[in-house]
């Protein structure tokens, strides 16, 4: 018997096709439980029925090509009695970086007009597995930049402990699907989008990838080592062909010969004829591809980044923000850099205190002055004014608010 209601992941062999780690909240959400929660039933569930132990929520970065992406991917295929491998990269573990670092972002990322769009079309909101990818910034069918945290709040956005739908948010509760402005709108495509979109909309259809296809692709092309370096030089400073290249490498590569990255993978040498080297015309150098860095130097960049973020005084990031909006690994961050981290800890703890006390004293004197207001306006329409004259967030006001009701 499967342990779990069928629920099917939304946009299957499609561009719009949701991500693993999507369904999972959904399912979870449909069980009344949180992905968490959802989880450890079926790691409990897994070993009774196998013995093989599945990794903890936390160590899956769900939507990639890790070995602990295919173990779960076993586990869930078999309680939900359904395939799922196209709802992650699992696709491209023979052909992409062990490390798995340049595949999939630490953080969520959504496109704000997309949600909308479900929400009016009365279908569930979920996240698209383009928009986990590295490197994916923007939404082609609205042309608006994904975001990454609340409008709001400012939160990024975790679902593994909560069980509101996924165009909200999972700290204050309001809408992520917020009326775009001006700023998020970008008219053309960034740095290797069509590429990754035209692999995601044909990953149903890549069965097996060639062995060590970047490395014969780049010795079947007529371009000699020196121009590679010139045009790609970050990617292949240090080896110039790597064995498995990171997914972003493959990308910047697909979009600087101008070939389809499906083929490039499968059948690199007849890619190879269709190569056409556009010279300096997108040159990769010039795009922010923060996942390219070969790992010594990533450690050292991060180091950096930790001892800037420091030195440059308030507002403090916390450290696990530092690290997801820079898509690296907390705990690794942690365990590399104790001091560093402690030290960008302490300040952002300290920083977010005197915020919620300036805060809660603006609330309480607006409050004052908005007394004989909030008598004729309801709750909700009160708390947004009090949150618009105070500059408070709102689930701060709300919490004021919620008590002063009570009282
Ligand atoms: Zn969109
Ligand atoms: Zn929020």
């Amino acid at each position: 018997m499967r342990p779990y209601f069928p629920l099917t992941p939304i946009g299957m062999g499609t561009l719009q096709v949701e991500c693993l780690s999507s369904f999972l909240h959904r399912l979870a959400v449909a069980h009344g439980v949180t992905r968490y929660q959802l989880v450890s039933h079926l790691q409990r569930w897994w070993v009774a029925e196998t013995g093989e132990h599945l990794p903890r929520c936390q160590e899956l970065r769900w939507d990639g090509y890790s070995p602990n992406v295919a173990t779960a991917l076993r586990a869930l295929q078999h309680a939900t009695g359904q395939s799922l491998s196209n709802t992650t990269l699992i696709a491209l573990r023979d052909a992409c970086a062990g490390n798995c670092i340049g595949s999939i972002k630490h953080e969520r990322s959504w496109c704000p007009g997309c949600f909308a769009e479900d929400i009016a079309a009365g279908a569930p909101t979920y996240d698209r597995l383009l928009w986990r990818i590295q490197g994916v910034e923007r939404c082609s069918v609205h042309r608006l930049r994904l975001a990454r945290t609340c409008a709001h709040c400012g939160s990024s956005q975790f679902r593994d402990k909560t069980w509101v739908d996924l165009h909200m948010c999972a700290v204050c509760g309001d809408l992520l699907n917020i009326e775009p402005s001006k700023r998020d709108y970008v008219a053309k495509p960034f740095f290797g989008e069509v590429q990754t979109e035209w692999l995601v909309a044909h990953l149903s259809s890549l069965h097996e990838t060639a062995e060590n296809p970047l490395s014969r692709f780049l010795s079947s092309v007529d371009v000699t080592d020196r121009q590679l370096t010139k045009e790609l030089g970050d990617i292949f400073h240090a080896r110039c062909h790597p064995a498995r290249p990171q997914l972003t490498s493959l990308i910047a590569v697909a979009t600087c010969f101008n070939v389809d990255l499906m083929q490039l993978l499968t059948e690199p040498e007849a890619a190879a004829k269709q190569a056409v080297l556009k010279l300096g015309s997108a040159s990769p150098r010039r795009v922010r591809r923060p996942s390219s860095h070969l790992r010594k130097s990533r450690t050292l960049w991060l180091k950096d980044q930790l001892i800037a973020a420091i030195a440059a005084g308030p507002p403090y990031a916390s450290t696990a923000e530092l690290c997801r909006t820079r898509d690296y690994n907390v705990d690794s961050a942690r365990n590399t850099f104790p001091d560093l981290t402690a030290e960008l800890s302490r300040r952002h703890h300290a920083w977010k205190e005197g915020e919620s006390k300036r805060h809660l004293k603006n609330i309480k004197s607006t409050l004052k002055r908005l007394q004989a207001r909030g008598k004729q306006l309801t709750v909700k329409t009160f708390t947004r004014l009090v949150a618009h004259e105070s500059g408070a967030p709102l689930h701060l006001v709300r919490k004021v608010v919620g008590s002063t009701n009570r009282a």
